[in-house]
């Protein structure tokens, strides 16, 4: 019995190794998080920009917030001029 237990606690950081790889949230690597921070992309004009908040270019426009993640799945690419996520 006590053999069997040292073999599992030998190989106890290999089946958490494996359980982090299989991404249960428990065990999981956080996300990086750069794609947590939250940008704006503006919803009054046609841009496909994201920006940060305060970006001069979005100045006058009605803004939606969301994850940088999310804004590059809905196909937005980062803003030149602040730069989201650098
Ligand atoms: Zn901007």
């Amino acid at each position: 019995m006590i053999k069997f237990r040292n073999k599992i606690i030998k190989l106890l950081p290999k089946i958490i190794l494996v359980i982090a790889l299989l991404g249960i949230p428990a065990f999981a690597q956080e996300p990086l998080p750069k794609l947590k921070q939250t940008v704006y992309i503006t919803i009054s004009r046609s841009s496909t920009r994201y920006h940060l908040e305060g970006c001069s270019t979005i100045k006058n426009s009605k803004v939606k917030a969301l994850t940088i993640e999310d804004a590059r799945k809905f196909g937005f690419t980062q803003c030149g001029v602040c730069k989201p996520g650098e």
